[in-house]
């Protein structure tokens, strides 16, 4: 499936970011990775996942929105899975200055409304920080997003998926078999069991609904590199995985255009 993005930041010229509507204006930063997804998955997983659904959303913002999608950001804080050929990792403080620094571009280009679109489950408190000292420096309205987070999932996925299919899972499986299925390698997915099914009876206080409330490297769940039952993955599943997402994402971006910076103030 081929989705093209509406507007693209880098499509403009300086002329025309000096001709924007700065109050309303929305930029949109795709945050991925490229990290190891199992034997199944490619590493672009996160990256492919991030682009798909902000493409999907876009193509449902209201023309009246400018919505201008920054070029991706394809490498994360992907120290968790660094044990596995492939995985492209940058350091905490490395990507911490990247993404304030991007943001303080876009703040200097008139626009001071971002939207973080988060597609790694392994980097939410890096953006959570970020955002915080953009709003502070910057008094830019940063709106987080991560689908993950977004409560679309119950009636999709059984409960020990949700709980325990935390990476390469049913999932991400199913949406990269609606968006990219030629990617997939569907003859080595696997229900890869992960070891918190065990921790969850030995240690219950240790396993939360939908993480380890200890933090892990990809092999302490399972080797493989994947957690969760892929053999339960199809592309319907994806798609109205990206058609929920996405239109969580776009109703986010237009009520983003529409927020009021007046309300964001420098001083008590
Ligand atoms: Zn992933």
């Amino acid at each position: 499936m081929t989705v093209r993005l509406r507007k693209l930041f880098h499509d403009l010229t300086t002329e025309d970011l000096k001709q924007l509507d700065r109050q309303s204006a929305v930029a949109v930063l795709t945050v991925g990775a490229t990290e190891q997804h199992g034997p199944h998955l490619p590493l672009a997983t996160d990256t492919i996942i991030g682009e798909g659904i902000v493409a999907a959303a876009l193509a449902q913002v209201s023309e009246k929105v400018s919505a201008l999608v920054l070029p991706t950001l394809p490498y994360g804080d992907s120290i968790e899975h660094t044990a596995y050929p492939g995985t492209i990792s940058l350091e905490p403080q490395t990507l911490f200055d990247v993404w304030l620094q991007i943001g303080e571009s876009v703040a200097r280009a008139g626009i001071q409304k971002l939207v973080i679109f988060n597609s790694h489950g392994g980097q939410i408190h890096m953006v959570d920080s970020v955002a915080k000292h953009l709003r502070v420096k910057h008094d830019m309205l940063v709106v987080k997003a991560n689908y993950m987070l977004f409560d679309i999932f119950a009636d999709l996925f059984v409960a020990r998926e949700l709980q325990f299919g935390l990476h390469g899972g049913a999932v991400e499986t199913s949406i990269m078999l609606h968006l990219c299925s030629e990617l997939v390698r569907l003859d080595k997915a696997k229900d890869f069991k992960s070891s918190l099914e065990n921790t969850v009876n030995d240690h219950p206080h240790l396993t939360t609904v939908s993480d380890a409330a200890f933090s892990w490297s990809s092999q302490d769940l399972n080797p493989a590199g994947a957690c969760g039952d892929a053999t339960q993955a199809n592309a319907d599943l994806g798609r109205v995985v990206v058609e929920r997402a996405s239109r969580i994402l776009a109703n986010m971006i237009e009520e983003a255009a529409t927020f009021s910076l007046a309300s964001l103030s420098s001083n008590p």
